[in-house]
């Protein structure tokens, strides 16, 4: 028996990276998990294959965020998907894990890609977040994927952060609004996880992303989807409102 059989999981930007693996790690504990993602489909296949070969099981859901009817558009299809796998529209686990980074330097900063930000980043999980109450047990997770930039300085990445800031802020709140539904909701925050872009490629470029870290090694999605798995389980269940540092220490500086 894994610790989440019998429950329902949303993994947003589940085609790759660290929502890849958090559907993966939530479908092998027992979830039946929607593996949500944008444009790649091809990539969100991959996600649902996987999880069928390990013997788990899900569905895909695509919508964009960001765009107007976003969450209406991923919630017809996730209810629906639900549905037809599970026999009833309940979600019981979800992390907002889809996101886009900056990698601007302050004088290149646009409106434009200051409001995509928050778009993406912060206003789409919220207002999915509030809709998904709706049909979430007594009892559910709510995990928010925010970033150690939150408490570590990158000036290329200050609408970023601040739109994972934004996003944290929704950690705090709803834990206390739902506290008495017995929900939980934290924000993880990975350091530098490799999610394949070539970058993770390059010798001189892993060498200085490992020194990062306490370890001297660069982040695994899979460091990632353990912590998410953990908090979605029963054995989490008093901690609520939380920053979850998983940077692999990048955070007690070098
Ligand atoms: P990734 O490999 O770049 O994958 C992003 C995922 O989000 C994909 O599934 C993508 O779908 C989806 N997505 C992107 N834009 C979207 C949009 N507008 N609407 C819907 N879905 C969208 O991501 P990652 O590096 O694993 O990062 C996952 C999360 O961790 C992000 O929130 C990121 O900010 C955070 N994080 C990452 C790192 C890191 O070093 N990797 C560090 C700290 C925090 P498609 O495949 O369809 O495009």
């Amino acid at each position: 028996m894994g610790t989440l059989e019998n429950k329902t999981a949303l993994v947003t930007g589940s085609s790759r990276g660290i929502g890849r693996a958090t559907a993966l790690r939530l479908a092998a504990e027992g979830a039946v998990v929607a593996v949500h993602y944008a444009s790649n489909g091809t990539a969100a296949k991959e996600t649902l294959v996987a999880i069928e070969s390990a013997g788990g099981k899900g569905f895909l859901v695509q919508a964009e965020l960001g765009v107007p009817g976003d969450v209406d558009t991923l919630v017809t299809a996730l209810t629906a998907g639900l549905v037809e796998h599970t026999g009833e529209a309940r979600l019981d686990i979800l992390v907002n894990n889809a996101g886009i980074m900056g990698g601007v330097k302050p004088e290149d900063l646009t409106g434009e890609i200051f409001d995509r930000l928050m778009a993406v980043n912060a206003k789409a999980p919220l207002f999915l977040t509030l809709k998904v109450l709706e049909f979430m047990p007594d009892g559910g997770r709510i995990v928010n994927i925010g970033t150690g930039l939150l408490r570590y300085a990158n000036p290329e990445e200050i609408a970023y952060s601040m739109s994972k800031g934004a996003l944290d802020q929704t950690s705090l709140h709803l834990a206390r609004l739902l506290g008495p539904r017995n929900i939980t909701v934290n924000t993880v925050s990975p350091g530098v996880t490799n999610n394949g872009t070539p970058i993770f490629e390059v010798p001189e470029a892993r060498e200085f992303m490992a020194n990062m870290t306490a370890f001297k090694r660069i982040g695994e999605p899979e460091d990632i989807a353990d912590v998410v798995a953990f908090l979605a389980s029963n054995d989490a269940r008093w901690i609520t409102g939380t920053f979850v540092d998983a940077s692999g220490g990048t955070l007690l500086g070098g």
